[in-house]
């Protein structure tokens, strides 16, 4: 019987349900209620957009400053630099520009996909990349910036 055929009776839907779950980790189930609350305090200064906070935002993210730097830098086409604890933009950028790209960060590097988990690392293994969850253990591919 095919899985189409299947899905079409209770009994095979709930088959269908119940190897889906058993194909997903164990501890994936109830995990990743812990929430991070990004506050980015930003500075207008000539035509520059710095962020004072950006060390402590990546801190709580538990990145490298330099690969959040080069997430924005990418992202919103406007070069930047970090100084010290902060990030120096050029250019305006919004506070909500700011947070969108924040979110976008945490949506590709830092949470995991399968449970949304965000105690997760980014691990090299020869060319690529990973996004590793210490959650649920799983492994996905992230791009290179
Ligand atoms: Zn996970």
């Amino acid at each position: 019987m095919s899985w189409e055929e299947l899905i079409r009776t209770k009994e095979g839907y709930l088959r269908i349900l119940d190897e889906v779950f058993s194909a997903l980790p164990r501890s994936a189930k109830g995990a990743g209620d812990r929430v991070i609350v990004l506050n980015p305090e930003i500075l207008h200064e000539s035509r520059r957009t710095i962020v004072t906070n950006f060390k402590d935002l990546a801190d709580k993210l538990n990145r490298d400053p330099s690969h959040i730097a080069k997430f924005i830098a990418r992202e919103s086409g406007r070069p930047s630099s970090i100084e010290g604890e902060r990030l120096i933009i050029q250019g305006r950028l919004s506070m909500e520009e700011l947070r969108k790209l924040l979110e976008l960060y945490v949506r590709e590097f830092v949470k995991c996909p399968i449970c949304g988990g965000l105690d997760t690392k980014i691990v090299s293994e020869r060319r690529l990349r990973f996004l590793v969850c210490e959650i649920c253990g799983a492994k996905n591919p992230v791009r290179k910036l």
